[in-house]
């Protein structure tokens, strides 16, 4: 069966109550508009309950940018996966490159954060990427393996139809430049690779994965035409539906 595409925006730390709400009203007309494909929206925390409900009445899923991986107490400053799904969350994005950077996450904190976000109901995308100075040493494929192997520990293989995969060279990350289409395709036919030795063809086949890094109307047709590339994760482009309804029409 042919993969569903997956075009999800990532706004980070990005707009104010009234320009989400405002923006993803409009990713919702277009989703709405584009049958077959998935369309997600990753606003920050506090601006999630009020898009959720602007959006209710669409197909645009709304999901969280991060969680915390326990259930509830004295955790200052985090955002369990009931209070995801309270407020209408789909997904969360884990184990993007900026907590893995900036906020020092690992692999096995992703880990548990994956597992939490699966009990608790919600799709995962599970971001993983090299940077540059791992690719320019020739360790790209070690790198996304070892982020996967140890993101996805004891994931089961019925699990891993919540799970979408993206990947996010960081060097290609808010920095313009992009991988080539022939760059991202191989390391997605690794990834699928890797997906068939842990959970056999079928799981390999039917999982989704994403490009990240850069992504904009004037790329988004040729690196989506990629026959392992099944969706994007885009950030900036992401902000304007000027920028973000074209990458929605070219999947
Ligand atoms: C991202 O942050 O996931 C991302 C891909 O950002 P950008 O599209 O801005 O490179």
């Amino acid at each position: 069966m042919p993969r569903r595409p997956f075009i999800a925006g990532n706004w980070k730390m990005n707009t104010d109550a009234a320009s989400g709400v405002e923006l993803a009203k409009a990713v919702a007309s277009q989703a709405a508009a584009s049958d077959g494909v998935d369309v997600l929206v990753a606003p920050p925390f506090p601006y999630l309950h009020a898009i959720k409900a602007a959006v209710a009445d669409t197909p645009l899923l709304v999901g969280s940018q991060n969680v915390w991986h326990e259930p509830s107490g004295a955790y200052t400053g985090e955002v369990s996966v009931g209070m995801l799904a309270d407020v209408g969350c789909s997904h969360a994005i884990l184990g993007h490159s900026e907590r893995r950077v900036v906020l020092g996450e690992d692999d096995a904190l992703i880990n548990k954060k994956v597992h939490a976000t699966l009990a608790g109901g919600l799709g995962v995308i599970l971001c993983v990427g090299e940077l540059l100075e791992e690719r320019e040493a020739g360790d790209t494929e070690k790198v996304v393996e070892t982020q996967l192997t140890g993101s996805l520990a004891g994931v089961t293989a019925e699990q891993m139809t919540a799970v979408t995969i993206a990947y996010e060279p960081v060097w290609a990350i808010g920095t313009g430049k992009t991988a080539t289409p022939e760059q991202a395709q191989e390391v997605h036919a690794f990834v699928r690779g890797k997906m068939a030795d842990a959970y056999g063809a079928d799981v390999a086949d039917a999982v989704r994965i994403q490009y990240g890094g850069s992504v904009k109307p004037a790329n988004a047709a040729e690196l989506l035409g990629q026959p392992d590339i099944d969706g994007a994760l885009v950030g900036g482009a992401s902000l304007k539906a000027e920028t973000f309804l074209p990458i929605i029409d070219a999947a």
